[in-house]
């Protein structure tokens, strides 16, 4: 079965966007929902708030696609040029919409009315959208037998005008799966033909901060969904929006379990993803920055001899820490971080080198961890580690 999408083109204007004043958010928000809507989106260009630039613009968009969105340039100022632009594109005239300018005289309390007046004008043949939040309306124009629509530049305006729009779309089914662990490499060996690109459903893979995104687009995007997870197996940690200590909070509280946590080289980065958590006192009972053999003795109950022996980057160790957060907090996990976060190697060992260590009533697991990096870099694995680790659970 062919399945053929349909084409669409953005066109942000404003002189802001191209000085950086402003950054365009509109552009990747308009992408991302014409996608949902079952566009492709084939071209994004952002101009200048010129009438004949937007006019020549919009109709060599119109002739590369099957629906133009344009934002900006609605406004009542002499730099809002998007409406003459548009009216241009199509080479038609603006009439004043009485019911508009009532409408319009009415939202600005009469004030400034010769210039809010601009706001009125539809070019002949086009339609106007109602934008529940602002004054300025948003426009549509057939321009060489693709419609056009002119939507405003503030994002809210533009997110409450686009909501009222009927765009024809076939709505695509997407999924957007989370991952940690594999490096995107690995995720497209593991992964092979299920990412293979100009097929349906549609395939993309982001990085951002070690956390990998699969988004599948398209008939038969659930199928392929399935299949992904049970390539990846737990390393899929969540859909949407989900984020590991997100996932971490939601777990727990599912299961009805608490945890404590004892860290040295995350320094408190576990404790603080997860109570950026709304809701996170349900599972999360309190930790010990723990850094010096002395603190670990001390507040974790970490036995002398063994730091004596052992140093303080040892799996024996972090078990040791991990059992005595969830002894001294009560909770039903402990998790701990031991290692060498660097640029020096210590106790022995070589930077990224280290243990995560988690404790429950079934028992200690220890994870090791190797991987030479920058120092930051070291410390956000280990604490992603042990997120995903308590996401898996005890
Ligand atoms: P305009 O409709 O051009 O008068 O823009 C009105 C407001 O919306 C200004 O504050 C702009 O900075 C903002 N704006 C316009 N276009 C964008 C865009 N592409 N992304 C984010 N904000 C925008
Ligand atoms: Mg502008």
């Amino acid at each position: 079965m062919s399945v053929t999408v349909r084409r669409a083109a953005i066109l942000t204007v404003g002189d802001e966007l191209l000085a950086g004043r402003t950054i365009n958010t509109n552009a990747a928000w308009l992408g991302d929902e014409l996608g949902r809507h079952g566009y492709n989106v084939v071209r994004a260009e952002t101009i200048p708030d010129d009438e004949e630039e937007i006019a020549r613009t919009i109709c060599r968009l119109a002739d590369a696609a099957d629906l133009v969105v344009v934002t900006g340039g609605l406004g009542p100022t002499q730099d809002d040029l998007t409406r003459e632009g548009l009216a241009r594109a199509a080479g038609v005239a603006l009439r004043e919409d009485r019911g508009l300018l009532t409408q319009i005289a009415e939202r600005t309390q009469h004030r400034a009315q010769e210039r809010n007046a601009r706001m009125a004008l539809v070019p002949v043949g086009g339609a106007a959208f109602e934008n529940p939040v602002g004054t300025a309306p948003g426009l549509r124009l057939t321009v060489a037998g693709t419609p056009v629509y002119a939507l405003p530049g503030p994002p809210a305006e533009l997110r409450a005008v686009f909501a009222g729009l009927d765009l024809g779309g076939a709505p695509r089914s997407r999924r957007i799966l989370r991952v940690y662990g594999p490096h995107e490499a690995e995720l497209a060996e593991t992964l092979g033909e299920l990412l293979a690109r100009g097929g349906e459903p549609e395939m993309g893979v982001t990085a951002r901060g070690s956390i990998l995104t699969v988004s599948i687009t398209g008939a038969g995007a659930d199928e392929r969904a399935a299949a992904v997870r049970a390539r990846l197996g737990d390393h899929v940690f969540g859909e949407d929006e989900d984020t590991l200590p997100g996932v971490v909070v939601a777990t727990l509280r599912e299961r009805g379990q608490s945890v404590a946590v004892a860290e040295s080289l995350t320094g408190g980065a576990i404790a603080d993803a997860i109570v950026s958590v709304p809701g996170a006192s349900d599972v999360f009972c309190g930790g010990v920055v723990a850094y010096t053999a002395k603190a670990k003795y001390d507040l974790l109950g970490v036995p002398q001899e063994l730091l004596d022996e052992a140093g303080t980057v040892d799996p024996r160790v972090a078990q040791a820490m991990a059992n005595g957060a969830r002894a001294r907090f009560d909770a039903d996990i402990g998790v701990a971080t031991t290692g060498v976060a660097g640029p020096d190697p210590h106790s022995g060992r070589k930077v990224g080198d280290g243990y995560i260590a988690i404790a429950s009533a079934a028992g200690t697991r220890v994870i090791e961890r190797t991987g030479a990096a920058p120092r930051p870099i070291v410390r956000r694995r280990f604490t992603l580690d042990a997120l995903w680790v308590l996401c898996r659970g005890a």
